[in-house]
C-alpha cells in the first residue's frame, strides 16, 4: 500500500496543475467513503460513468453531496434519461444527434453538455467519429433544451503518453473550429482530455479539465 492518503494524492495533483484547468475525479469503481475523503480534501467536481453509481455515492456521501458538482462521463442509456437528469449538472458524455434529442425531449430545464469525441475512430469506444464533429454539433446547437458547452475524449491508452499527443491536437483544433463558427448557440468553454496517463500531455495540447481516477484512487481491484 502506498503511504500517501487519498487526500495527499489528490492535492498533489491539484498543485500540478495550471490554474485554470479543472480537475474532475472520476469515481467509477469507488466507495462511497472514499470519494468523501478526496472531496473533504477540496475536490468539488466528481464525474461518474454509469447513473446507479451516481445514486448510490450521492447518498453515501450524504450532506457532502451537495457540495459536489457531478458530471456523467460514461455512456447514457436512453431508458436512464429520466433518472440521470436530476442527478448531473453536465453530461460530458453526449455521444450522438440521437442521444441529444432524446435527452432534450424529456428535459424541464437546460442541460450543459460536451459532446464526446471518438478522436481515433475506435470500435470499442463511443463518441462522435471526428469528421461529424462539426456537422453535428450544428445540429445540436438548434435543440434550445441543452446547450453545448465545449469537448470531451477518452483518447486511446499508449503506455507512453506521448502518442496520444497528435490525439489531442485533433481535438483542440476541433474545439477552435467550433468556437470560431459564427453559431451562437455553441459556447466553447470546456475542453476536457487527459487521464491519469496523459494529463499533462493533454493540458500541454489545451485541456482545461483533466478526469482523473487511478492517479488519486490507485489500481480499480
Ligand atoms: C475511468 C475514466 C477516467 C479516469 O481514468 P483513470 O485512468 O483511472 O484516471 C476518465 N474519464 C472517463 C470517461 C473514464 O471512464
Amino acid at each position: 500500500m502506498p503511504a500517501e492518503s487519498l487526500a495527499d494524492r489528490y492535492r498533489a495533483i491539484r498543485e500540478s496543475l495550471p490554474e485554470h484547468v479543472r480537475l474532475l475525479v472520476a469515481a467509477k469503481g469507488r466507495k462511497g467513503r472514499e470519494i468523501l475523503e478526496v472531496v473533504e480534501a477540496g475536490a468539488s467536481l466528481v464525474g461518474e460513468n454509469y447513473v446507479q453509481d451516481a445514486e448510490r455515492h450521492r447518498v453515501e456521501l450524504g450532506e457532502a453531496a451537495d457540495q459536489v458538482e457531478w458530471h456523467l462521463v460514461g455512456h447514457l442509456q436512453r431508458n436512464k434519461i429520466n433518472r440521470a437528469l436530476p442527478l448531473f449538472a453536465m453530461i460530458q458524455s453526449l455521444d450522438s444527434l440521437r442521444l441529444a434529442r432524446a435527452i432534450a425531449a424529456r428535459a424541464e430545464r437546460r442541460v450543459p453538455v460536451l459532446l464526446e469525441v471518438n478522436i481515433a475512430g475506435e470500435e470499442s469506444k463511443h463518441g462522435i467519429p471526428a469528421d461529424e464533429v462539426v456537422s453535428t454539433a450544428r445540429l445540436i446547437a438548434e435543440l434550445p433544451a441543452l446547450r453545448v458547452q465545449g469537448l470531451m475524449t477518452m483518447e486511446p491508452y499508449m503506455e507512453d503518453p506521448e502518442g496520444a499527443r497528435p490525439y489531442f491536437r485533433r481535438m483542440r483544433a476541433l474545439f477552435e473550429e467550433l468556437k470560431a463558427l459564427p453559431v451562437p448557440a455553441l459556447h466553447m468553454q470546456t475542453l476536457s482530455m487527459g487521464m491519469t496517463n496523459s494529463w499533462e500531455v493533454a493540458v500541454e495540447e489545451g485541456s482545461n479539465m483533466v478526469r482523473i481516477g487511478t492517479a488519486i484512487f490507485g489500481p480499480r481491484s
